[in-house]
């Protein structure tokens, strides 16, 4: 493409997303598409001779991208939301547009460098000690799975704890890790969905008293299901005791810390081993983008690699090679957009904007309990995510009314399944919500 065809179809992307975030609340929440329809709209022959590329922007923009679940729509309130902003968006582009590559510090110390301000800015935000180091990788399920590896490599395996409120992807990562089933210890979460102390204590001195050495322990900083935190303090006390590994996935609540109120629910965060949060959940990025902090040098032990040609490439003192700090050799900067969006809004705007959600959570609560008769609060508003039951309905309704709601494309829940009942479920962390979208969610949840 010449200059000016590269001009011209660049500007129109950019009219196109920003009409896309004007419009955003005339959007529906979440539109799924009819997998011929979308086939035939999409596909064709691979095309041999060159095709006009602003009907083909279009048609991205048109057909495929409107089929998705809108994310960052402000009555999104499934699963997690990914509420992106504008900036962040910006340093994305300019990373592509430039083909950044953050793999060794030779070949992009530039990128490198603002990877590791970056995390250095995450790990202040997250209260974690100076000398902390970390790695930006997709998402939590890689995060988590890059800490369990330098676990190991670092102090050996053995047994390692969790409960049945720890994200499904933790338990996969120990066992494409090649953790043995019988080391991995899933503890049934007590009654507020906490990781059991006792139960924990009991599971560790059986399996002393067994000659099973226990390796890990890992708690849950703002579980997926019911935004709970595991009681963090004393899990850090048990694995300090213990000399244990103490793993924490803030993939989803750690961000929270940004807050007054948050960092009371996650006091204890600060002393873990290794701990991993997802700026593309509660730090308003744009996918992917996952963070693991962890002990200063661990990283590089575990994964360090050097072949005969990368060695013109090979980092000097205070320098870093990324692609020693994590599975991905070729990698690009994810580092850019989070720059770019701290930079932009500053943390003040981000401590707010997270605030928001956690009031608006409450909320959904106090709106909820107004009204004893029609409503049951399942679990109360904790960091953004509320859990709620109609009356006298059963699963089945709950997971209907759900489905009706999302077909309506109205506004997005989702339903989860609490000590084996199905339950409704608000994950409220946009900070374009009003109390009107949560209201009229619940409303139309009641009147489906
Ligand atoms: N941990 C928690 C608490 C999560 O909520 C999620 C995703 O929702 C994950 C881990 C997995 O993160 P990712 O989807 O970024 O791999």
């Amino acid at each position: 493409l010449e200059a000016e065809e590269m001009r011209r179809l660049g500007y129109r992307v950019v009219d196109m997303v920003v009409d896309r975030l004007a419009r955003k609340t005339r959007e529906a929440a979440i539109l799924t598409g009819q997998a011929d329809q979308l086939r035939q709209a999409l596909g064709g022959h691979l095309p041999e001779q060159p095709l006009n590329a602003e009907e083909s922007l279009a048609l991205l923009a048109e057909v495929a991208l409107p089929h998705q679940q809108r994310g960052d729509h402000p009555r999104y309130f499934a699963r997690v939301p990914g509420p992106s902003s504008f900036a962040a968006v910006l340093g994305e582009w300019l990373g592509t547009g430039f083909n950044t590559i953050a793999a060794s510090w030779a070949g992009g110390s530039g990128p490198a460098t603002v990877e590791l301000v970056v995390i250095d800015w995450l790990r202040q935000l997250m209260g974690l000690p100076e000398g902390t180091e970390g790695v930006l990788v997709s998402g939590g399920s890689m995060a988590s799975l890059t800490a369990f590896a330098v676990a190991r490599a670092t102090v050996g395996t053995g047994v390692v704890y969790l409960s049945d409120q720890t994200h499904s992807s933790l338990p996969r990562a120990l066992k494409e890790l090649g953790f043995p089933p019988e080391y991995i210890r899933i503890l049934e979460s007590d009654d507020q969905l906490r990781m059991p102390v006792e139960s924990l204590l009991a599971a560790i001195a059986g399996d002393r008293q067994a000659g099973n050495r226990p390796f890990m322990v890992i708690g849950t900083a703002g579980t997926t299901n019911a935004g709970t935190v595991d009681p963090l303090p004393e899990l850090a006390d048990i694995c300090a005791r213990e000399n244990l590994w103490f793993h924490i996935d803030g993939a989803y609540g750690a961000p929270a810390a940004l807050t007054a109120q948050g960092r009371v629910y996650l006091h204890g965060m600060e002393r873990a081993d290794s701990l991993v949060l997802d700026p593309h959940k509660w730090l308003f990025q744009p996918y992917d983008a996952g963070c693991l902090l962890i002990r200063k040098g661990a990283l590089e032990q575990c994964f360090n690699m050097n072949p005969e040609y990368l060695k013109d490439v090979e980092a000097g003192a205070g320098e870093v090679d990324f692609r020693n700090r994590g599975l991905e050799l070729t990698r690009r900067s994810r580092a850019l957009k989070l720059w770019m969006s701290l930079r932009t809004y500053g943390v003040a705007r981000f401590r707010e904007a997270i605030e928001t959600g956690i009031a608006l959570a409450e909320y959904a609560e106090r709106y909820l309990r107004q009204q004893p008769d029609k409503w049951e609060v399942v679990t109360p508003a904790q960091i953004g995510v509320v859990c709620f039951a109609l009356k006298g309905k059963t699963g089945e309704d709950h997971k209907q009314r759900v489905q009706e709601l999302a077909d309506s494309g109205f506004a997005c829940v989702s339903s989860t399944v609490l000590k084996g009942r199905t339950v409704l479920r608000l994950c409220i962390i946009n900070p374009l919500t009003t109390e009107d979208d949560v209201r009229e969610t619940i409303d139309r949840l009641g009147s489906c």
